[in-house]
């Protein structure tokens, strides 16, 4: 349905958006995931309209729309800030939009309590949103991006202010909401736990490019490169040597590893590679290939299990384990080949 077509940006001398490009599907969920300061928000901008890029084009089902202006290309924009009018109550807030292009009165009190009772503040019609608590102001400014009916909604990091146990339940009202209506999103984080619940597709945006595109699950098993893999919090990064293939096996500090090869790669005898261990690919006390040893650095209770930092040689790596280690004691296990793979 959006076709976003070779956008580029320039502020104040400086590339900010260079060559973006990429398609949303009807009913699909996209994340635009990046570090801050990335362009994020300028790109949602550009996609509603409100801000021209210095390049290239917006399609909807094909029509460039250059020339259709913000209120009928119809784009619901929620913004990172809830931009709410203060002296306004709740009711007023969400009936804004409606009143500006002239919906009869009674339709717009249906179609705002509509709106108003999704996202489960319509107890609080009368209230200012300025009595309202960060968490009901974002129902708030979901309603109000909904109520014209968007036949796109973008999302601004919409949970950015608001405490984890909100941030997890409104998401999952946000995805339902996604799912009931069919609406096409784009959901603006950079949060890479929020993005993997909620994106059909990840785009991951550096220095102005879409350096990698897919779905989460794909780039979290293959990222591209050693840059994708921090940013998505996979920390465990090792210098490697190519030593021999079938089965495809590395030289690096912790010892000799098998390793799957994920893509179709030519790789030669004693080419330097980076490693990317997994934190779920250490599994305690079992015998087979690929075994290290170590000594726990420090643990963190995690609530479901332990992250767990091990030394081994001169290697500090990161892990997933359901059992409870203490600092200082001495480990033995072997790596999942399934879980390393190279950048
Ligand atoms: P965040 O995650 O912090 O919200 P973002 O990815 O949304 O960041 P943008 O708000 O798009 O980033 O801004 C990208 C860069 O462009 C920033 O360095 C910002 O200072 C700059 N910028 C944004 N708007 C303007 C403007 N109107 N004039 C000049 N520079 C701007
Ligand atoms: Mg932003």
């Amino acid at each position: 349905m959006l076709t976003v077509e070779n956008i580029e940006k320039m502020y104040e001398g400086k590339p900010l958006l260079r060559g973006i490009s990429f398609e949303l599907k009807q009913g699909e969920t996209i994340c635009l995931l990046g570090r801050s300061g990335s362009g994020k928000s300028t790109l949602l901008r550009i996609i509603v309209g409100i801000e021209l890029p210095d390049s290239g084009r917006i399609l909807w089902a094909g029509k460039d729309m250059a020339n259709v202006p913000i209120h009928e290309r119809n784009f619901g924009l929620m913004f990172q800030d809830y931009a709410l009018f203060p002296h306004k109550n709740v009711f007023n807030n969400v009936a804004f939009g409606l009143r500006m292009i002239g919906v009869p009165a009674d339709q717009v009190k249906k179609r705002v309590e509509i709106e108003l009772d999704k996202v489960g503040m319509l107890n609080f019609s009368r209230r200012r949103v300025t009595e309202l608590s960060g968490g009901e102001q974002q129902r708030v400014a979901l309603a109000r991006a909904l109520v014209p009916k968007p036949r796109l909604l973008l999302l601004d990091e919409p949970l950015g202010a608001l405490d984890k146990t909100l941030r997890g339940q409104l998401l999952q009202d946000i995805h339902t909401l996604l799912l009931e209506t069919g609406i096409p999103a784009i959901y603006v984080t950079h949060d890479q736990e929020e993005a993997f619940r909620i994106a059909d597709r990840l785009l991951i945006l550096r220095d102005g490019e879409i350096v990698q595109s897919g779905a989460p699950q794909s780039i979290y098993r293959d990222p591209k490169d050693t840059w994708v893999a921090k940013f998505l919090g996979l920390n465990n990064i090792l210098p490697a040597r190519i030593v021999r293939f079938n089965p495809l096996t590395v030289e690096t500090d912790i010892g000799e590893l098998e390793i799957e090869p994920f893509r179709e790669i030519q790789y030669k005898i004693g080419q330097e590679v980076d490693l990317l261990i997994r934190p779920d690919a250490l599994i305690i006390n079992q015998a087979g290939n690929n075994q290290i040893s170590g000594k726990v650095k420090d643990v963190f209770f995690l609530g479901e299990g332990y992250h767990v930092i091990v030394k081994l040689n001169s290697t500090t790596l990161e892990f997933d384990l359901a059992q409870e280690l203490k600092i200082g004691d001495a480990i033995q296990g072997s790596l999942d080949a399934n879980s390393v793979s190279i950048l």
